[in-house]
């Protein structure tokens, strides 16, 4: 199985990520946990990602796509793949289709992560991550056991530079007016099932578990 997964920053696409992948044995694939990772290890790529990714901009094509080809084009990705916060603009959804021409190999479905608008900036804002293991959650509805320290591997939480209130009304505006648009571009080739984003992560989970059954 070949997915996207689309929504607004906020949507829960990264946590319902993990799931799928947990539960359909496909590799993630996420381009802003590849460029986080290039940050982290100050590589030539993430100094030059963190100057975008710090105000809430997108990276540029020139870095990104080749990143995604590569990614791809690696054995884990014959199983099938997740494609998580890419493509984010139409010309990178049409470098993708030229991928999949060349690797003879298609999109199965773009799994659209429905939220209201209120919840994304409270969303966003109270997000904690783990730096060593990707863990997810929130100060006030996805709380670790202890407080501050992820449940899976004892690391301290951190706060995304990128997840401050500023930060993401950027991010949400370039979504509206870049990313959206990729859901008609989707939508014409029939490809979009709309997921309810708002309530419980494994009630969500369950219906995108439904959806992906039937495909
Ligand atoms: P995410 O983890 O998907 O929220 O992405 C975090 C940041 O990484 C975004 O705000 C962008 O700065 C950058 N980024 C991730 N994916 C892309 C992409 N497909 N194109 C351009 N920039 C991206």
């Amino acid at each position: 199985m070949r997915l996207l997964i689309m929504g607004p920053p906020g949507a829960g696409k990264g946590t319902q990520a993990s799931l799928i992948k947990e539960n359909f044995n496909l590799a993630h694939i996420s381009t802003g946990e590849m460029f986080r990772e290039a940050m982290n290890e100050k590589t030539p790529l993430g100094i030059e990602a963190k100057s975008y990714m710090d105000k809430g901009e997108l990276v540029p094509d020139s870095i990104t796509v080749g990143l995604v080809k590569e990614r791809i084009s690696k054995e884990d990705c014959n199983n099938g793949f997740l494609l998580d916060g890419f493509p984010r603009t139409i010309s990178q959804a049409k470098f993708l289709d030229e991928i999949l021409k060349e690797l003879d190999i298609a999109i199965d479905a773009v799994i659209n992560i429905v939220v209201d608008k209120s919840a994304m900036v409270n969303r966003i804002v109270g997000r904690r991550i783990c730096p060593k293991c990707g863990a997810g959650y929130h100060i006030d509805t996805i709380k670790p056991k202890k407080d501050g320290i992820c449940d899976v591997c004892g690391t301290a939480l951190i706060q995304r530079k990128d997840d401050n209130e500023e930060t993401v009304l950027n991010r949400l505006s370039i979504y509206e007016e870049k990313t959206k648009p990729l859901l008609d571009y989707y939508q014409e080739q029939d490809l979009v099932i709309d997921i309810d984003g708002m309530g419980d992560i494994q009630d969500i989970f369950k219906n995108v578990a439904n959806v992906l059954g039937a495909l």
